[in-house]
């Protein structure tokens, strides 16, 4: 039986880590939904399609040439794993997808992923919109300060520097545009488990996500 895990939650709260983890324990497929987002807001700066012209974006959503293989993102043919994950691209891509038209032109995407034996979905809207019948729901939260510096750190694991700072706000903007649209906002599903990240380590999040299954 085909067994559908969400997790949702702000950037950088640690849901791609706990995905990661809960793949490698379930042998499910992941969608990483997020890098779907960037992928489009890549396609939209690399075109410079203006957001005015909402036909433009869902158009380019709607044959978006991304093609995710073993740990790999191709736009067209060029490798674009790092380059989404710069804050341009992330800026964009929650403008984009505050927009109901692009959200809905890259629905079906996402749910084609869900494949036997089993998917874990990471995003904002994976357990509200896009598997609203998911057998389990995980929502995690942590406060913005300790969600910057794991992010700083992340950087410095790249050879980066970073200012917490301009980070800090960032992920604040992006989280109070992503909280605040009309469609899809970043809210808890009524099911999900929400579970505060701000002083756990990776192995007690997944001690606690293994706990609720178990349930
Ligand atoms: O998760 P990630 O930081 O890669 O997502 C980038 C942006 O894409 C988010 O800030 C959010 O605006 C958007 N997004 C979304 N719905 C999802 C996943 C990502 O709106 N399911």
């Amino acid at each position: 039986m085909l067994k559908i895990i969400t997790v949702d939650g702000p950037s950088g709260v640690g849901k791609g880590t706990l995905c990661e983890r809960l793949c490698q324990m379930t042998g499910f497929h992941f969608l990483d939904s997020g890098a779907i987002y960037r992928s489009l807001a890549y396609g939209v700066i690399l075109e410079k399609l203006s957001l005015d012209h909402e036909a433009d974006l869902v158009a380019l959503a709607a044959s978006l040439p991304v093609q995710f293989q073993t740990g790999k993102i191709y736009y067209t043919q060029d490798d674009i794993t790092q380059q989404i994950r710069n804050e341009e691209v992330a800026a964009m891509a929650s403008q984009v997808a505050a927009i109901p038209s692009v959200r809905a032109a890259l629905l079906q995407r996402q749910k084609d992923f869900a494949q036997p034996p089993g998917l874990v979905a990471d995003g904002r809207d994976m357990g509200t919109v896009v598997f609203p019948q998911a057998d389990l729901k995980l929502f995690l939260t942590a406060s913005a300060q300790i969600r910057a510096e794991r992010r700083v750190n992340q950087l410095k694991n790249q050879g980066l520097t970073a200012n917490i700072d301009q980070i800090i706000s960032d992920i604040e903007a992006r989280d109070e545009r992503d909280r605040n649209r009309s469609v899809a906002p970043l809210i808890p599903a009524d099911d999900a488990f929400v579970i505060d990240t701000t002083s756990l380590n990776i192995e007690q999040v997944v001690e606690k996500s293994t706990e609720i299954m178990q349930q």
